[in-house]
């Protein structure tokens, strides 16, 4: 099953995504992940998106999409979920040809909706594990005491360069004007859920198990 966790940023993608990955053996294909990794590693890449990433925009459909065809090229899994891709209504073309190509169909997008005061509360309050991508909140899930990491036990909490509020906002915008409109799109395909992304972790994983039964 391939499928597509589309919301805005702060809805909590990445950590159903996580949860999707552990419980199902899918395989996560995050574009944030691969260009900040870029980033970190100082490819020639990584040093063209940095400063958009910083500022909280897009990077090129061209770039993007080169992304995801590679690991659509190499990795053999039992079914991907798209985190953070597609953006764009080319991307979301362009995902389509890409599966075709690799014998695949996109089989669910699960849209999660959560309201904008939340997101950006959510966002300023996100650390992640630098290690394995645990996902923190200070105020619903804080850092453990100890200082380690509960899933792997590293002591490597990172906040994201773009988890201020002047770049959410940016962020928040891009996602209106550009990645909203493939609800639309989605939805006239007929492949679209909607769940409510503001409860509590395993009560937004219980609506995501169900919209994909
Ligand atoms: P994310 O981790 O999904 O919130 O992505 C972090 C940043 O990476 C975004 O604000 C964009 O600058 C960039 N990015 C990630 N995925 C995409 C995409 N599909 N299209 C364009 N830019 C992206």
């Amino acid at each position: 099953m391939n499928i597509i966790l589309l919301g805005p940023p702060g809805a909590g993608k990445g950590t159903q995504a996580r949860i999707l990955v552990e419980e199902r053996g899918m395989v996560q294909l995050s574009t944030g992940d691969m260009l900040r990794a870029a980033k970190d590693s100082g490819t020639e890449m990584g040093d063209i998106v940095a400063d958009v990433m910083a500022r909280g925009a897009l990077v090129t459909d061209e770039i993007v999409i080169g992304l995801i065809r590679e690991q659509l090229n190499t990795v053999k899994a039992s079914g991907f979920i798209f985190d953070g891709f597609p953006r764009t209504l080319a991307q979301a073309d362009a995902l389509t040809n890409l599966l075709a190509a690799e014998g695949e169909n996109l089989d669910a997008v699960v849209e999660m909706e959560v309201d904008d005061e939340a997101l950006v509360a959510r966002i300023t309050a996100r650390s992640t594990c630098g290690n394995c991508g645990e996902v923190y909140n200070d105020t619903t899930k804080p850092q453990p005491a100890d200082g380690k990491c509960s899933n792997c036990g590293a002591s490597d909490f990172r906040r994201r360069a773009d988890d201020n509020e002047e770049s959410l906002r940016t962020r928040l915008m891009e996602y209106y004007k550009k990645t909203a409109p493939l609800i639309g799109y989605y939805y006239a395909k007929d492949m679209l859920t909607k769940i409510d992304g503001l409860g509590e972790i395993s009560q937004v994983k219980a609506a995501i198990d169900k919209a994909l039964s």
